[in-house]
């Protein structure tokens, strides 16, 4: 079983896979508590799901990506859920905050984005996600040494993109294109969730 905020099918906004079509599940919980959390959803719903029952509303759609977030998935062991999909041939996409990369292991791919810039983890994951607005402090970014892309995305408005930070990350990639690149959030910018 599993605490299920809502199940959704819409296209990855985000990172290296931005534009493809996936089946979201937003898992219920979070182990923080960020101010700039845009998520209430993860709060406020809450329905427990066995796994067959969320196999069930994941095949109403077409895509074999299913892409799990949160709220933080990795406050669950889901290496078990993970498994039951992939019998079924989806890919499984996480992304998490870093709280337990042990817990969500058997993934096919792990976004990570820390929250805390002063703790960030070396292994574990596929690519960074750092979410960054205009006064935050970037140079704590630049010793970061990973062979995996580092997306810097702007913390944009619950709905809509923020501007500011949109052009703030846009120069910050233009000044360390080795080092960053940039991830929209696209669904904000085509109003769809
Ligand atoms: S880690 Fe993510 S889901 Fe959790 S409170 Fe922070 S922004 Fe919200």
């Amino acid at each position: 079983m599993l605490r299920v905020s809502s199940i959704f099918y819409s296209i990855q906004g985000e990172g290296a896979h931005s534009g493809e079509a996936g089946v979201f599940v937003r898992l219920y919980g979070c182990n923080l508590d960020c101010d700039f959390c845009d998520d209430q959803l993860h709060k406020s719903v809450k329905k427990q799901m066995s796994f067959g029952e969320i196999l069930k509303e994941i095949e109403r759609f077409p895509s074999k990506s299913v892409i799990i977030t949160g709220g933080e998935p990795s406050i669950y062991n889901l290496n078990p859920f993970i498994s039951f999909l992939h019998k079924y041939s989806y890919k499984v996409s996480i992304e998490t905050n870093g709280y337990s990369f042990k817990n969500i292991k058997k993934a096919d791919w792990i976004t990570y984005s820390p929250k805390e810039w002063h703790d960030i983890k070396e292994e574990g994951f596929d690519e960074l996600k750092f979410v960054v607005d205009k006064n935050s402090p970037i140079e704590k970014l630049l010793d970061i040494h990973s062979v995996k892309p580092i997306y810097l995305q702007p913390q944009n408005f619950e709905n809509e993109p923020n501007m500011e930070n949109v052009k703030f990350c846009i120069e910050v990639v233009k000044k360390y294109p080795q080092k960053f690149r940039f991830s929209a959030q696209m669904h904000k910018f085509l109003g769809i969730s």
